[in-house]
């Protein structure tokens, strides 16, 4: 079967290896649709653990089961979460499932035709799709899941108003979900094109970054600021105009963060005064999960609208190049049996 091993983002080999076997407790799926993420591309992020398969918006199919799983049975469709947390320490209890020290098992890389599936996430990590959920759709399930709780730690109400910074997939993600959530959104990025975009799946205003942002929100916000600002991109210049971009008592989200040894300056003095709120949101935890599931199952939000590339394995290199350019993409999905 073929793999992908990543070194950088320049180079991505296909490799040819044995078909592994399930343990007792373990299953070996078909990967149909492994998305290319955000964090994907991050190099600073990926490196330490490189060479390495990549790739953990997954969506299967079961081919064999280990002689002790019960629960599951070839044939069946799933998504598989990256990792698990154990939901008995004292972060997991406070709902910092991100930071649980105590994740045993990692799902092999997605970039590959097969895998096997650790005995944890057999056991608490993998999910059945539901009908409404195609494979495609299904490497949306983990975006979405970071997306949710972002949104929730930031505390946005209906009917406020929310900046995105940034128009990739997960700035995306975040208008709609805001959207249904009875928002007004805000949508900011350098490319025309996604701002177009923003503008037909509801965002009620869309600024060019290259613009004077401040002056462009608060004239199409009724002299208001944002209640929350959403940051979705790594470019230092958006975090400027998320500094000057929010209300009063408002919470600015990094879900993106720039490149380790960039300097932020927080107007902490400022902010103080303010009661502005800086939070940060790094992945998801198994609540996200199931109410990102839910939301896609019942069809809240569409995704195949953002699906703009769907190839084979060979083709990654191009792959990663469309998600790194951000020009001619959104959503690239990477069907390794096709
Ligand atoms: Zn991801
Ligand atoms: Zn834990």
């Amino acid at each position: 079967m073929k793999i992908s091993m990543w070194r950088n983002n320049s180079d991505i080999r296909i490799e040819e290896v044995p078909m592994p076997e399930p343990g007792p407790d373990e299953m070996l799926v078909k990967v149909i649709s492994c998305g290319i993420c955000g964090s994907d591309i991050s190099e600073w992020y990926r490196l330490p653990r490189a060479p390495l398969v990549l790739g953990h918006e997954i969506g299967a199919e079961i081919i064999k089961t280990g002689k002790n799983v019960t629960k599951y049975a070839p044939g069946e469709r799933v998504f598989v979460a990256p990792k698990v947390p154990c939901m008995a320490c004292e972060y997991c209890k406070n709902e910092h499932y991100p930071v649980c020290p105590n994740v045993k098992d990692r799902l092999p890389g997605g970039f590959a035709q097969f895998l096997v599936v650790p005995a944890g996430l057999v056991e608490q990590g993998t999910y059945l799709l539901p009908e409404g959920i195609s494979y495609d759709q299904s490497t949306f399930i983990e975006p979405l899941a970071c997306v949710v709780r972002a949104q929730r730690l930031s505390g946005l109400k209906k009917k406020q108003g929310v900046m995105i910074l940034g128009c990739g997939m997960s700035g995306l993600l975040h208008l709609k979900l805001a959207k249904v959530r009875g928002c007004r959104a805000i949508a900011v990025d350098i490319s025309e094109k996604r701002l177009a975009f923003a503008k037909t799946i509801g965002a009620d205003t869309v600024i060019n970054a290259s613009e004077n942002v401040p002056d462009r929100l608060m004239a199409a916000h009724g002299g208001r600021k944002a209640d929350v600002v959403i940051l979705c991109t790594s470019a230092l210049s958006a975090i400027d105009h998320a500094w000057k971009c929010v209300e009063k008592g408002g919470c600015i989200v990094f879900f993106a963060v720039p490149d380790p040894g960039k300097e932020v300056t927080i107007p902490i003095n400022d902010f103080w005064m303010k009661e502005i709120c800086i939070q940060t949101s790094y992945y998801c935890g198994p609540p996200d999960i199931a109410e990102a599931m839910k939301i896609l199952a019942e069809g809240l939000i569409s995704v195949d609208d953002m699906i703009t590339h769907r190839l084979p394995l060979n083709d990654i290199k191009k792959g990663f190049k469309l998600v790194t350019d951000a020009k001619d993409s959104i959503k690239v999905i990477i069907q390794p049996n096709h």
